[in-house]
Formats: structure tokens, sequence, C-alpha cells
């Protein structure tokens, strides 16, 4: 099994370059004749188009394994684009952020991150690879990391001010008081899909501005709201209609770059209490690092929002409900033609539409 995954990625490359190219190889990977192209399967793939792969990206285990990185977020180095370090001596140390930040003089040339980082060359070696491929998705980092990990912070917190429920009350009364209050506040905004990192963001900002606003000598409590204010404020930056197809409106990226750096400001300044009063919350690590490249290195390139993986990730959702449903012995078989039958009953349905 060890094979298995660049064994893959090998044939993808190969596919890849042929997608680059135009047209059918007349050799596998490895150099040898291909038997379906004396067979016929030769000459253009679709026509005067060709594919071209911009961008590279996945969870950082999927990333991981596809190069098999040096630099991780539990290693000395905790970046693939550059040399942020988890040294607290470091000047490169991951927690400083924004445009001065040391190690924004240190991303990596293409050349350097295959020397230096890459384990395993197999996607280096697709003519044209250049490490800005390489991209953080906002999916994995924002959706499913930072705005789970602030957002338990802020409801251990609250729950214990009694923003919900008196001071009388117990600890758990009071935070499903507060789950009633946000199903509540999604019933009122009529929003239907309530499992949304983004939506429970949005309702976290008005609740901390709120106690924030009842609290104007609390600089926690100000800090706190700024956390949820700017993740909100990002995503609003992403989603405004005036942003192009592609890249987003130049006022749209400042509002996005400003957001970004407000919201690593008063992280930073909540984690830096927590610490001191060894509290534990308001945990910082790598990931938040990875906004910062988002921001300012992929964000001008194109809006975030529009190459994140929630449909690949839907996808793989749906073959994994398809593969429980199959038989173990001819499982792949199985998935496959059950996943076509599936994507030609939808392209049969809006045909007839
Ligand atoms: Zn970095």
């Amino acid at each position: 099994m060890p094979m298995t995954v660049p064994t893959l990625d090998t044939w993808l490359t190969w596919s890849l370059t042929e997608l680059q190219l135009g047209h059918f190889l007349d050799t596998d990977p490895w150099g040898r004749p291909l038997e379906r192209y004396s067979k016929g399967r030769k000459g253009q793939i679709c026509g005067d188009y060709k594919g071209i792969l911009v961008v590279h990206k996945g969870d950082e285990k999927y990333m991981q394994k596809v190069y098999r990185l040096s630099h991780g977020a539990v290693s000395k180095h905790v970046c693939m684009l550059c040399e942020a370090s988890s040294e607290v001596d470091s000047p490169y140390l991951y927690t400083f952020h924004g445009m001065s930040a040391c190690h924004r003089s240190t991303r990596l040339s293409t050349s350097e991150f295959i020397e230096k980082v890459v384990g395993l060359q197999t996607f280096v070696r697709l003519p044209g690879f250049h490490v800005d491929f390489i991209q953080h998705d906002w999916l994995h980092v924002v959706d499913l990391s930072l705005i789970p990990e602030c957002s338990a912070s802020a409801l251990v917190e609250l729950v214990r001010e009694s923003v919900w429920g008196g001071e009388g009350t117990h600890v758990d009364q009071r935070l499903r008081l507060g789950y009633v209050a946000f199903i509540k506040a999604c019933k009122a905004d009529k929003v239907k899909s309530r499992g949304e990192a983004v939506v429970l963001a949005k309702w976290l900002a008005k609740v901390c501005l709120d106690v924030a606003i009842r609290n104007p000598d609390d600089e926690h409590a100000q800090l706190r709201a700024s956390v949820f204010v700017n993740l909100v404020a990002m995503r609003r930056a992403m989603s405004a209609p005036n942003n192009d197809h592609v890249k987003l409106h130049p006022a749209n990226l400042v509002a996005l770059q400003k957001a970004n750096y407000l919201f690593h400001c008063a992280h930073n300044w909540l984690a830096t209490e927590a610490i001191k009063d060894d509290k534990l919350l308001w945990k910082t690590r790598p990931k938040y690092h990875k906004l910062d490249h988002i921001a300012y290195d992929h964000a001008p390139q194109h809006n975030p929002l529009h190459l994140a993986c929630y449909v690949e990730e839907d996808g793989v959702g749906q073959v994994k409900r398809l593969a429980a449903k199959s038989h173990p012995k001819r499982l792949g078989e199985q998935v496959l033609a059950r996943y076509a039958a599936y994507i030609c009953c939808r392209w049969l349905r809006q045909l007839t539409e």
C-alpha cells in the first residue's frame, strides 16, 4: 500500500500533462508504449481546448501525503510556503502577522520549495509547475478550524458570564438557552443552513457586540467582538456582488486584508491574555498563519471563496455514502457505476426541466 498514493498521483500528473498538451500521449508515465493509443485513443482530447493546472489545494493531511513535506504543523518550520517557525525566540515566529512580519520576506521560490520542502516529487514534475499553485483552502482553514475554535472559546466565556439564563442557573442550562437563542435568530433571519460555520460566526458577532456595547470599559469584551466582526467582514468582502467572476474587486481585497489583520490582532491579544491567566482558551496554532497567506498571497490572484473545496468535499461525502451501501467485494466498480447513474439522473432532470 505505501506506493498506492504515489502511483495514483503519477497517473494524475501524467493525465494533467495530456490535458495541458491538448492531445493523448502514446506512452504511459514510465515511457512504455500505450496499448490504448495503438487501438485508436489518439489525437486531440477536446478540440482546441486545453486544461491547465493553476491551483493545487486540499486539507493539511492531503498536502502532506501528496508532497511528503518536511515543513508541517508539528515541525520547527510550520509552513510549506515560507520559513515561519514555531520557535518562540525566532524572528520568523508564526504568530507574527501582517505585511511587515519578518517571515513574509522568506516566501519560498519554486526551486527552494522543491529542494527544501518536497519529499515526494510527483506533482512538481508537471511541466510549468510553480510554487504559487500550492494554496491554502478557505473551507479547511477558516470554516472548519478558525471559526469552530474561536466559537468554542467565546461560548465557554459567554456561558460563564451568564449571557443566557440568570446567575443561579446551571452552566448546562445556560448553554441550552444559548442554543435556543441561536435557533430563534436563525429562524428570524430565515437561515436555512444552520450548520454552516459562517452562520455561527455571524450570530456570535452580534452576541459579542451586544456584550461589548453594554461593557464599554471591558477590553476583553471589545476584542472578543472584534474577532467575530472581522471573521464576518472577511466573508462579506468575498461574497460582495461587485466582485468579478474570478478576482475580488480591489476595494473588497483591501477590506479582506484589513479584516484579516484586525482578526489576528484581536485573537493574539486574547491568546496572550489566556496564557497569562493560565486559561485553556483562544488557542493559537499554525493554521492561523495560513490565513495570512490566503489574504496577502492568494486573494490578490482570485477570490478564495470561489476556489474553496466546498463542492469537492460534498463529492467525497456522496462517494462515501455510496461506498457504505456497496458490497465490499466489488466496492470500486459498484461505487463508480452508482455514481455514474446518480450523475446521469441529475443531468436528465436538468435537460427535461
Ligand atoms: Zn508561511
